[in-house]
């Protein structure tokens, strides 16, 4: 089933929303050649528990840590580790979110570490922009499908491909609330966009084959071939008046 959620509540999606992005930006302003992921994760986590919320991944699912930190070729749900230097020419993608007055902000960025190669930044563009034609499709009268294409076709005509198995979601009290919003789809298929839906849009690309793999630790999701990936995300409110950002400062 899908929540709605009234004015009332997206006021408070709002707050949680805009101290996940803080947090967020927090994070990667701290992201430099010599910093571990560890420490990345202690600076975000002390930013959330700051602004009176809770880290919303620490725990959910046994997850050890307040933030995903996933490095080069990791795609999703790396582990922040005390033994990980960050190195320049890395790209990182952090994926945090912070429970507020009882609903969630979940959004996600990847960051360029000291300077990254021309083809590094290229996919890291392609998956912020892809965000941003996935976002501009969410709108009332349109349905899921309609997002993910946006995303694929905008991705795909640059040559990167879109990871299949993990997706976008609803949210709201939960993190992970219905619909699923694949980062890849056909337009006019899937549940319709209704005022009141609140949907993490969050395109995982890669710059070779689509194909994943998690490794031993269960959690890290790493590219098949070795292939860099991106990963940019926003929790966005489909309004009357168009998708309202509520990752938003
Ligand atoms: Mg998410």
């Amino acid at each position: 089933m899908i929540i709605l959620k009234n004015a009332h509540q997206l006021k408070k999606m709002r707050e949680a929303g805009r101290i996940s992005q803080l947090a967020l930006l927090e994070g990667g302003k701290h992201v430099a050649p010599g910093i571990t992921t560890e420490e990345l994760d202690h600076i975000m986590h002390e930013f959330i528990v700051k602004a009176g919320a809770k880290p919303s991944f620490l725990g959910y699912g046994g997850f050890p840590a307040t933030a995903c930190i996933s490095v080069n070729n990791e795609v999703i749900h790396g582990i922040p580790d005390r033994k990980h230097k960050i190195q320049n020419g890395d790209i990182v993608s952090i994926d945090v979110g912070a429970i507020y007055d009882g609903f969630n902000g979940d959004n996600a960025w990847t960051f360029a570490a000291g300077t990254v190669s021309a083809q590094a930044q290229a996919l890291m563009d392609a998956t912020r922009d892809g965000l941003f034609e996935g976002i501009k499709a969410a709108r009332p009268g349109n349905r899921v499908g309609d997002i993910g294409h946006a995303v694929q076709t905008y991705v795909e005509a640059l040559g990167y491909s879109v990871v299949r198995p993990f997706v976008g979601h609803g949210v709201g009290e939960d993190m992970h609330e219905e619909p699923d919003v694949p980062n890849y789809g056909r337009v006019g298929h899937g549940a319709r966009l209704v005022p009141g839906m609140v949907i993490a849009i969050e395109p995982m690309i890669n710059q070779g084959a689509k194909e994943v793999q998690t490794m031993p630790n269960g959690w890290t999701v790493t590219t098949m071939d070795g292939s860099l990936s991106a990963h940019f995300e926003h929790t966005v409110a489909i309004t009357e008046d168009g998708p309202v950002i509520l990752t938003a400062p």
